[in-house]
């Protein structure tokens, strides 16, 4: 495996080097491979990317999700190039294609009625939090442990460092997250508990929730989970926020909502929403809920402020309208779902086979590959497992190492762990990507 890296990417080495000059760490994501050092890519077409020194990856990453139909697609790419030359990417002022964004968002999706532009999936969940707590006037937020919802104070929160247990995101004074409360995956009890508690306290705002569990389904939950949320939440007079952010579109037009059947107060978009081009976050939901956005004209005077220079700009707009128009005409979701499903099965296989403690399953395009041969519901006590310094040394070895080995045999994920499947994985692709990983 090392000797890939030093034999085949000298340019990428040049260039991690120069970038740990400028760049905190090297590189600009927390989740990118930097182990022995970061790859610099140079191009990406559908399911393939290329990196600088000219050496060929199946990409499972998809840039963390949003590249639905694939990397760099030549229909969106060209109506993005047709805007640009009319209007460049942004005036500051309405533009016809946020309001045709809007009106497909909300016909895909029938609890969203209103739909408000952010600029990230982090910037939608402040402003959805800041909306429930305006329009119900209730204080408290609730959150599914070891759910990500980006990196805000108030909810990047839970994350322990698995040596010491000290919280990983340093910087947030307690303060911040005072009205922060989290209950683990599944736990219902416990949920009812902290809404019951906090209604003599100034009540819930809202409870939210990835529907697929924590971390896109890292840590699932009960398929009727979501259904007893949702009734808690009713009885508790809390809003209900699903958190759709990687889910929406992706595992269906209606995303994990139509598929539970259940019908949140407020949806969060982001990453398919633009099909991978920049500014990706939205808010949607209740007509009255969203209304609280403007004060005055809806059933509350009260106003939630929130929005920014680039919150929405055309170019991000007509690059969502096209992909969803797309995702619907080559039915993407369905296909890449397909895709996932094979390739679930093809790892399921090699585990099998080769006796591997690992876990793997699938919602569609969504792929968890567990090599620590447990399923982790607590992230909050996750640094107890990992409380033995060399257990935790050594994990964090081995996953480096893993992901070292999966770059070397031409293959990108999520951190190891995690895959995402596109329209452009065909049959083809993810054979020779079982190969590899069975090579792995
Ligand atoms: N919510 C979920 C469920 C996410 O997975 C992410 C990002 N992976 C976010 C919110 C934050 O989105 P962004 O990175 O666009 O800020």
């Amino acid at each position: 495996v090392m000797g890939y890296f030093e034999q085949r990417c000298q340019a990428s080495r040049r260039l991690a080097e120069q970038a740990k000059a400028v760049i905190p760490g090297g590189v600009q994501h927390n989740l990118s491979f930097n182990y022995p050092f970061a790859l610099a890519f140079s191009t990406a077409d559908g399911a393939h990317l290329r990196d600088v020194d000219g050496n060929r990856y199946i990409d499972f990453l998809q840039a963390g999700g949003p590249t639905l139909l694939g990397s760099n697609y030549a229909p969106v790419r060209q109506k993005v190039h047709e805007l640009i030359d009319e209007c460049g990417p942004v005036t500051g002022l309405l533009h016809e294609y946020e309001v045709k964004l809007a009106e497909l968002v909300c016909r895909h999706m029938p609890a969203v009625e209103m739909l408000r532009l952010l600029g990230s999936g982090t910037e939608a969940v402040m402003g959805a939090v800041r909306l429930a707590r305006t329009y119900t006037g209730h204080k408290w937020i609730i959150k599914v442990g070891g759910a990500y919802h980006g990196w805000s104070d108030q909810l990047v929160y839970g994350m322990r460092l698995p040596k010491t247990g000290r919280m990983e995101a340093t910087g947030i004074p307690g303060g911040a997250t005072a009205y922060t409360q989290e209950c683990l995956p599944n736990d219902l009890d416990e949920l009812r508990r902290k809404l019951r508690w906090n209604r003599l306290r100034g009540g819930t705002a809202a409870v939210l929730v990835e529907p697929l569990g924590p971390e896109s389904g890292t840590r699932p939950v009960h398929r009727d989970y979501n259904a007893q949320v949702r009734r808690l939440c009713d009885e508790f007079g809390a809003l209900l926020v699903f958190d759709e952010v990687v889910t929406g579109f992706r595992v269906g037009l209606g995303g994990a909502q139509a598929f539970f059947g259940v019908r949140p107060d407020i949806t969060v978009l982001g990453k398919c929403l633009t099909g991978g081009y920049p500014m990706a976050g939205a808010i949607g939901g209740r007509r009255e809920v969203m209304m609280s956005l403007v004060g005055g004209l809806g059933t509350t005077s009260r106003r939630a402020f929130v929005g920014g220079t680039l919150s929405a700009n055309p170019l991000s707009c007509v690059a969502g309208y096209h992909a969803i128009v797309e995702m619907e005409r080559t039915q993407a979701a369905q296909k890449a779902g397909r895709a996932g499903d094979r390739l679930r099965a093809g790892l399921d296989e090699i585990i099998q086979r080769r006796r591997l403690p690992y876990v793997t399953y699938n919602m569609g395009s969504i792929v968890h590959l567990q090599t620590s041969g447990v399923l982790l519901m607590d992230t909050s006590s996750l640094w107890k497992l990992f409380r033995a310094k060399d257990e935790a040394k050594r994990r964090k070895h081995m996953m480096e190492e893993m992901g070292a080995a999966y770059t070397a045999h031409g293959l990108i994920t999520l951190a190891g762990s995690r895959i995402y499947t596109s329209l452009a994985d065909t049959d083809d692709v993810i054979d020779d990507a079982l190969n590899r990983f069975d090579d792995v």
